[in-house]
């Protein structure tokens, strides 16, 4: 097949500029929340597959292999690609993830897929509504460019939940040390007070009792 023109290689797979720019923001999506160890492995962007009737073959369209969980297809349809489906050997496929980005002017021969999971359809069989959506609905109604941002927003929304954290972590830590460093001075303190009466040779009630009292006083050495 002769690729179009606006082709761009997305790690040794032709595709359209949009898949290339969207891909890797999902793969990055799908690694946090850790459905994804590792790269996406890529079966087909722009290409001319024979069990692909044709929606390959301009862009827009992307075929994942191993992806075929609700997850999967949930996170690509909320960053805007709602025709995004797992399809699996019980329909006749090598099981894979396929989906097609809204609002990508190169993705015309996969469209109708777009129409037919909005009217319900899971984009098989003519008009793409030979059966019916297994979801997970609702569609997000966002266009690819859309999605992307959807899905920066939540990375940086866990980036700061992540840096609070840390926060958190490091003022418990410092009042840790604070507390250790306090019972060291008073430890110093008490053993002051023991060495003293140890060369004395004899304790008073009197010496007893203030030993006693640095013993239980905090608050002391502080
Ligand atoms: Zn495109």
């Amino acid at each position: 097949m002769t690729l179009p023109t606006y082709t761009v290689w997305f790690r040794g797979y032709p595709a359209c500029p949009c898949l290339a720019e969207w891909l890797p923001v999902y793969e990055a999506e799908l690694q946090r929340l850790g459905v994804l160890s590792g790269s996406l492995r890529i079966y087909q962007l722009i290409g001319g597959a024979s069990a692909s009737a044709g929606t390959h073959s301009n862009g827009g369209a992307f075929d994942i292999s191993d992806l075929v969980g609700d997850l999967d297809v949930w996170i690509a349809r909320q960053m805007g690609a709602d025709a995004t489906w797992a399809r699996t050997a019980a329909q006749g496929f090598t099981p894979h993830l396929h989906g097609v980005l809204t609002g990508c002017p190169h993705n015309a021969p996969a469209r109708y897929q777009i129409d037919a999971v909005r009217s319900g359809g899971n984009g098989l069989g003519s008009g793409g509504l030979g059966g019916v959506d297994d979801g997970p609905r609702p569609l997000s109604g966002r266009t690819w460019r859309q999605g992307i941002e959807w899905a920066k927003q939540r990375q940086e929304d866990d980036m700061t939940q992540y840096a609070d954290q840390l926060d958190g972590i490091d003022k418990k830590l410092d009042a840790l040390l604070k507390g250790q460093d306090k019972a060291r001075r008073q430890n110093a303190a008490i053993r002051g007070k023991v060495t003293k009466l140890v060369q004395k040779g004899s304790a008073t009630r009197a010496d007893l009792a203030e030993l006693l009292a640095a013993i239980d006083n905090d608050t002391e050495e502080s």
